[in-house]
């Protein structure tokens, strides 16, 4: 197989409130790390694009590190070019503050509200401009209606394939060591790996969509 260039984007982002406090989420950028150090051992050059994490860079990754959803977007898309797979596993933050203040928010002891305006989708932004010959994988975490959900991602952001997991399962996804995952393709593959650690999930998920290339 010839060396190609894969870009990952991994990890949460954060949204700044104000100068001391954010929205974020669970994703601890396992999945996303341990896709970048697969690939990397593969013998590709991987650009991993990453949000916040506690995790330590693969070797020999190039690692981009963002906080926003809004940097994680100008980056990817200054660089996924010059990829041949872009592989989309960050958990990106939908929405922000529409407002930051400059300084800390004072407690009045009254509710407050915060007015969140949308993120832009990287993915489906990559996939409007991908070339023919890039292959665009995304990440589909659902709590419900997983298959469905994933099938109108695959075609709404115009990816080759997407990887589905259902959320809150004991023992897998956010956080965990292990995953179990569905990969959908656009020809209508349908192929259910079973539960396994995310170092062999991630060799599974290049394997397959790799294959033609
Ligand atoms: O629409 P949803 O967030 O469920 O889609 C998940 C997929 O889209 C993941 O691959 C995620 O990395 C990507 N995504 C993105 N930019 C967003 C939201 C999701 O790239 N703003």
């Amino acid at each position: 197989m010839p060396r190609l260039t894969i870009l990952i984007t991994a990890g949460p982002t954060r949204e700044p409130i104000d100068p001391v406090r954010y929205i974020s989420n669970h994703s601890s950028g396992k999945m996303g790390y341990a896709l970048a150090s697969a690939s990397q051992k593969m013998g590709h050059k991987v650009i991993l694009i990453s949000g916040p994490t506690s995790l330590p860079i693969p070797g020999g990754v190039k690692r981009i590190d963002v906080k926003t959803a809004r940097e994680m977007h100008a980056s990817t898309l200054r660089h996924f070019q010059s990829a041949d797979v872009i592989i989309g596993v960050a958990a990106v933050a939908d929405y922000r503050p529409v407002k930051i203040p400059a300084k800390k928010i004072k407690k009045t002891g009254h509710s407050i509200t915060l007015k969140l305006i949308p993120n832009p989708d990287i993915l489906a932004d990559v996939g409007l401009r991908k070339k023919k010959n890039q292959i665009l994988v995304g990440f589909a975490a659902e709590t419900d209606s997983l298959f469905q959900n994933a099938k109108k991602k695959l075609r709404a952001k115009n990816c080759d394939w997407i990887v589905a997991n259902r959320v809150g399962l004991k023992g897998v996804g956010f956080g965990s060591d292990q995953n179990r995952v569905t990969l959908l393709g656009k020809k209508g593959e349908f192929i259910r790996l079973k539960k396994m650690s995310k170092t062999k999930i991630s060799q599974q998920i290049l394997k397959i969509i790799l294959k033609n290339k």
